[in-house]
């Protein structure tokens, strides 16, 4: 298990209020219960739902906006689907199984044999589609892990992939994985601001193992050399071209062909992050290579998996680990905070009218803001209490100076770069929205960048503070 360095990301996701802490007791009249989730379950509550939101729209959109069709497949499904696409022979042992009326079903522990039968039935009915085709899905897999591994982030029972699967001719194999490759580097940067060079990113290229085919990995000698050498001349391309390096590992492959992980240094430790894996077992199993032939679509066909953050659960951990509990404006449940610094004097009327009018402001642009009234000698307490739970990625300060002065402090947290303050001078609350709207813009602008939109949840926030 990965142990966290400092804090553990879940206290970090309980203070955000991400997640419903795993000590969590509920009392129901007299009686207490106890752990009533299970070990390795994470529950999100509303704060992670938001953040699982924006985040599942900024993925949808940046998938869709580069080819791939989005899609939803279900959590169980008869065990005879896991026999055909090996899981029920190579990976059982990860696998939950259970009886539905005398069959055997099978919790998903992957996407991919859904996602086939997705794209067999798209051939089967149009026959002319575009190759590469191109599935899409945030998809819940459950995987079993020993009790003593689990952790609720980390490595949890159930996580959710942002997972994707590439049915591609061999022609085009190459430049599909280095698209991958472009489109992970611009999610980690430009949606999470993660570095991304040499220096903190490498590729581990994990291949098969000759003498354990037949018992943990399928295909022949031959097939297996064919993908391990497809797949290393994208990597020195990539090494070529990015300057990311790659480090060979025999027997690390998936069950069903070679894989391309990510592997970052973020703070003092590496992590497993994304993943694009090269398939020639599945598209065979499941006749997909027939299929394509009889339709006149192509000669062969291999599949690529891949996922950029791997598991959503497990990313946010090793992300607010490395932030120390900070999320990028546009996936944080709190995104700016209102001060209203009363005097006990006439002023706290206009200091009251222009924070609420303010929060109303940016609230109804879809920005989850929050108003909290304090004096001055409670003040630093409010802010550091919400800097060490949900840390507002932006906070306005107005007391009685800012009002009679036209001018005003905001600070700001800019991913990558820390703590800014900016002073916004304004002769009307107008003013001073439009000032805090431009330091939101600057915050929105790398997202906006990848898929030309806005990421707006207007949740009311309030009770949070
Ligand atoms: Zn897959």
């Amino acid at each position: 298990m990965d142990k966290p360095v400092g804090k553990d990301p879940i206290e970090y996701a309980v203070e955000l209020d991400l997640l419903v802490s795993p000590e969590q007791r509920y009392s129901v009249l007299e009686k207490s219960f106890g752990n009533l989730l299970g070990s390795g379950i994470p529950l999100f509550s509303v704060g992670g739902g938001i953040y699982r939101w924006v985040l599942y729209q900024v993925l949808l959109d940046f998938h869709v906006q580069r080819g791939y069709k989005p899609v939803m497949t279900p959590h169980i499904a008869s065990a005879e689907l896991s026999k055909v696409s090996g899981h029920y022979d190579f990976y059982k042992d990860d696998m939950y199984i259970f009886d539905i009326d005398g069959y055997e079903y099978f919790i998903k522990p992957m996407n991919c044999p859904f996602h086939v039968l997705i794209f067999a039935n798209t051939l089967q009915r149009y026959r002319d589609i575009p190759l590469p085709f191109k599935i899409f899905e945030p998809g819940v897999v459950y995987r079993y892990e020993l009790s003593g591994s689990i952790h609720a982030l980390l490595r949890p029972r159930g996580f959710t992939q942002d997972d994707a699967h590439i049915f591609t001719p061999p022609e085009y194999l190459k430049d599909a994985i280095l698209t991958v490759f472009h489109e992970m580097k611009d999610i980690y940067t430009k949606v999470f601001h993660l570095p991304f060079s040499e220096e903190n990113i490498y590729l581990r290229l994990s291949m098969g193992d000759p003498g354990k085919l037949g018992s943990e990995f399928i295909g022949t000698v031959e097939e297996w050399a064919n993908a391990e050498d497809a797949l290393r001349a994208v990597a020195e391309e990539i090494k070529s071209e990015e300057d990311i390096n790659y480090r060979e590992e025999k027997g690390e492959a998936a069950f069903y062909g070679p894989k391309l992980d990510v592997v970052a240094t973020l703070g003092p430790k590496e992590w497993q992050i994304g993943t694009i894996q090269f398939d020639f077992n599945l598209p065979r199993r499941f006749k997909l290579v027939e299929l394509v032939r009889n339709v006149g679509a192509a000669e062969d066909l291999y599949m690529v998996h891949r996922a950029y953050l791997g598991s959503i659960e497990r990313f946010l951990g090793v992300y607010l680990e490395f932030t120390k509990g900070r999320l990028p404006f546009i996936l944080n449940p709190v995104q700016v905070a209102v001060y209203a610094i009363r005097t006990g004097t006439e002023a706290d009327l206009a200091i009251n009218n222009a924070v609420l009018t303010l929060r109303n402001l940016l609230t109804g642009e879809g920005i989850r803001a929050v108003a909290i009234t304090t004096d001055k000698t409670s003040l630093g307490r409010k802010v550091r209490k919400l800097e060490t739970t949900v840390r507002p990625s932006v906070q306005v300060f107005i007391g009685e100076k800012d009002i009679e002065t036209g001018k005003t402090r905001v600070k700001y947290y800019v991913p990558g770069e820390g703590q800014k303050e900016k002073e916004v001078a304004f002769a009307s609350v107008a003013d001073l929205f439009q000032g805090v709207m431009e330091i939101i813009r600057e915050l929105e602008a790398s997202v906006e960048e990848l898929t030309g939109k806005k990421y707006r949840l207007p949740v009311d926030v309030q009770y949070m503070v």
